[in-house]
């Protein structure tokens, strides 16, 4: 299960430290605070509404790349689509495909192997 009040970094052990979040982006942006490794630097944003609750795991550079891959493959299949339910069957569907449970199937939660692999099976539905 994922950690969503990540005291240790899940790439490399390190040290996690809960930050305001301008000292990653430059200036306070979504929830204000995010999780941040004092070792490797990855880090993860928190929800606005619960800004304790971490987003998912903390990614590095390489996993926010793979991230924003999945997103823009992803999101166009729901986007202006009317309702929430939409989207709510496309996580299901990858879920699927994936062979995890649907309440672990978020771009967010998925370290580097599953972000590619989440990728591949993106492509083929494009
Ligand atoms: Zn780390």
């Amino acid at each position: 299960m994922v950690d969503i009040y990540p005291t240790k970094c899940n790439l490399c052990n390190g040290k996690v430290a809960y930050i305001s979040n301008d000292m990653i982006y430059g200036r306070k942006y979504g929830s204000g605070y995010c999780y941040y490794c004092t070792s490797c630097g990855a880090y993860v944003g928190t929800h606005k509404p619960w800004p304790k609750k971490a987003m998912g795991i903390l990614a590095d550079e390489e996993m926010r790349v793979w991230k924003k891959k999945c997103h823009n493959l992803f999101d166009p299949l729901w986007q202006g689509k009317g309702t929430g339910k939409k989207r709510g069957q496309l996580y299901h569907k990858l879920a699927v495909c994936m062979g995890i449970p649907v309440d672990q199937c978020h771009f967010g939660y998925f370290d580097l192997a599953n972000l590619k692999k989440a990728y591949e099976i993106l492509m083929a539905w494009n």
